[in-house]
């Protein structure tokens, strides 16, 4: 056709043609596609630019030759008949639709084309142009397009969790075969293209949840307005008995990508986790409460033991031997050994039911220092070491703390450093630190010292730390105890340990957040108590009334008494009645059981102090439940002491006479 424009062009002039044929050869030569124009016989009449440059060909090198040389090989004879096929229903259209085109570059290169057909009518017969576009790059996108999807799809397939891609319209895009393994039975056909309503209402059909009695339609709302509004997790039940959590998550586009989880182990483990918590749980506090009230059930015999064993002691009337006192004494130190173990497991017990209670008040630890130095002291002697209490500095004068706690604890590590020392030792009470807050009370020995295996442990149940077998008696509550005690207040224990040098074992509390004095409460054993009524009375005889349920404490008690010839014992077993006895007969002291049946130790002692006639006369608590919780309702039951069981004679004595000496001066009658 080149050939015929040129011809054109020296066809006779007329202004408006010429201005056509410039413009049309224009058009041509810039068109971005390659333009092959050929006649009937397959001939090039005409190329552009654009096939110049895409084939590598010269135009003088294309004009004549047959189409079939821009075509590899193995297309040319095909292509040949559909050319001449072409021919004869000559049409616009894109040629070979839905086949892959290629082009041959004069270099033997292949390259994909896309090209549409046109015919052209001429003088000269019908001729057929051809636009090629080069769909090298086009192609090569797309092909990274489906290499990134299908990475994409792979890597969709493999989760083994069902996963769903939903458009903003509500369809799926995709999802994997997990999901469509369980949404597919509910759902006829292809699953994608669906939307939300039609797979779950297809699901809820098929039956494949379990709804749990909820009714369908309210089912229906809530996994709708889930997806709709995604917040949080769905969790579902299927009817073949699977836990299923949904997680909706919202895409860019506004659809929504889902994620279901099969949680069917996670909820099973979950229920037999909570039932072996829970039946951990009732096993330790019915062994806390076995511990408890075994303890208690001990002691009660263990009162009768130490008492009766105090009285044999202490008998006048028939002194023992000194062979039969050096036995006794062996009964009464393992009575009280296994007084102390049973404190102690009750202590512990009481910790673990959540059963200790503390009352925080300001203490001054130069005073409990003192206290604890004297407790201490026998023991030290005995074991050859050497007790040593520093000087409490000013600025840590006080602590908030429960006095008898805080006591207890240095006691048990006082005891610990006198048990574990080494005899000419010395064992070292004393407040270290700085800290504005904390006042740390330590408690050093330079004894036998913990292996550094064992330090972790110390503080645990029953940990002995290598002395399970050694000669040094214990339990390994004692630490326990002490470090469940100090987070009780407020504070906190540690320790440093050298094994063959020496331990430092410290505790720290807080100080008193008020700066100023605190008023000293009223205590129960500090109160000053009823006046003595007895000062006048001179050598006449005591009444003593004695409320009473328990058999063996009171014969206990009438044993005691007998050996003072001037004290008129009364036992009684009710408080109901015993409060009666006492506004009649007005004795000198009331010593009253605290678990009693019926009407308690509290309140009839309340009862006594609400009562003019007998608000005068003190009552001395005797009970053998050493609880914290106790002692903070003696001060306001008002008693004049609080003695625990198993009663120690001589506290009891020294109780009696001070009440029965009043001003100091009357002795008690013996
Ligand atoms: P125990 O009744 O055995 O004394 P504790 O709970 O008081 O129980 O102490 C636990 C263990 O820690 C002890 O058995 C002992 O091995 C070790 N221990 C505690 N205090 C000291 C100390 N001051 N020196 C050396 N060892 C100690």
């Amino acid at each position: 056709m080149a050939s015929s424009a040129d011809r054109g062009g020296e066809a006779p002039a007329q202004g408006g043609h010429r201005l056509e044929r410039d413009v049309f050869r224009q058009l041509i030569e810039t068109a971005p596609d390659a333009l092959v124009i050929i006649d009937r016989l397959g001939r090039i009449v005409l190329v552009n630019a654009q096939t110049e440059r895409l084939f590598g060909y010269d135009r003088e090198d294309l004009l004549g030759q047959s189409i079939e040389i821009l075509i590899p090989g193995r297309f040319r004879a095909q292509h040949a008949l559909h050319r001449v096929g072409y021919f004869k229903t000559p049409r616009a259209r894109a040629m070979g639709s839905g086949l892959e085109l290629s082009g041959l570059r004069r270099d033997g290169t292949e390259f994909p084309v896309e090209i549409s057909l046109a015919p052209l009518e001429t003088e000269d017969g019908v001729l057929i142009s051809s636009a090629i576009r080069d769909v090298s790059e086009r192609k090569r996108a797309e092909a990274e397009v489906r290499l990134v999807s299908d990475r994409l799809l792979s890597a969709v397939e493999s989760i083994q969790d069902m996963l769903a891609l939903y458009d903003a319209e509500r369809r799926m895009v995709l999802c994997n075969s997990a999901f469509r393994s369980l949404f597919a039975r509910g759902v006829e056909g292809a699953i994608v293209g669906r939307t939300i309503e039609e797979i779950l209402d297809g699901s809820l059909r098929a039956g494949l949840f379990e709804t749990g009695g909820e009714p369908t339609s309210a089912f229906r709302k809530r996994c709708l307005d889930y997806h709709a509004n995604p917040v949080g997790t769905l969790e579902l039940q299927t009817s073949d008995g699977r836990a299923l959590r949904v997680t909706n998550r919202r895409t860019l586009e506004g659809g929504i990508v889902s994620t279901i989880w099969d949680i069917t182990d996670d909820v099973r483990k979950e229920k037999e986790l909570q039932t072996a918590r829970a039946l951990a749980e009732a096993a330790s506090s019915a062994k806390s409460e076995f511990l408890s009230s075994m303890s208690h059930e001990l002691r009660t015999p263990l009162n009768s033991i130490l008492g009766f064993a105090q009285l044999l002691q202490r008998d006048r009337k028939s002194p023992l031997t000194e062979r039969q006192l050096e036995r006794l004494e062996h009964v009464l130190k393992g009575g009280e050994h296994l007084l102390r173990l049973i404190d102690d497991i009750l202590d512990l017990s009481r910790i673990e039911t959540g059963r200790m209670t503390t009352s925080l008040e300001p203490v001054r630890v130069a005073e409990v220092l003192a206290e604890v130095k004297s407790t201490l002291a026998p023991m030290a002697s005995r074991a050859g070491i050497t007790l040593v209490v520093g000087a409490v500095p000013e600025q840590a004068g006080e602590v908030m703390a429960d006095r008898t706690r805080f006591a207890q604890i240095l006691i048990n590590y006082g005891s610990n450093a006198i048990k574990y020392g080494r005899p000419g030792g010395t064992a070292t009470l004393e407040v270290k630190g700085h800290d504005p807050k904390l006042v740390r009370v330590s408690v050093s020995d330079d004894g036998i010292g913990i292996p550094v295996e064992h330090q972790s442990k110390i503080f645990e149940p029953f940990q002995r730390a290598g002395q399970e077998t050694g000669p040094i008696e214990g339990t390994g509550i004692g630490l326990t105890i002490t470090k469940r005690l100090a987070e009780l207040m407020g504070g906190s224990v540690g320790f440093e340990s050298v094994a063959g040098k020496g331990s430092e074992f410290w505790i720290d509390l807080p100080r008193p957040v008020a700066l100023v004095e605190q008023e000293a409460a009223p205590h129960a054993t500090e109160s000053s108590g009823a006046p003595s009524p007895l000062a006048a009375e001179g050598g006449a005889s005591y009444r003593v009334v004695y409320i009473e349920d328990n058999p063996s404490n009171i014969a206990f008690m009438r044993e005691l008494m007998a050996d003072f010839d001037r004290v008129a014992l009364v036992t009684v077993p009710t408080a109901e009645v015993g409060i009666e006895v006492v506004r009649d007969t007005q004795p000198h002291v009331v010593i009253m059981d605290i678990n009693l049946p019926g009407m308690s130790g509290y309140e009839a002692t309340k009862k006594l102090r609400s009562w003019p006639e007998t608000s005068h006369i003190p009552v001395i608590a005797l009970s053998a439940a050493a609880m914290v919780a106790d002692r903070t309702r003696v001060a306001d039951a008002g008693f004049y002491r609080y003695l625990t069981k198993p009663v120690r004679v001589s506290e009891l004595m020294e109780t009696l006479e001070e009440l029965f000496s009043g001003s100091g001066t009357q002795q008690l009658p013996q």
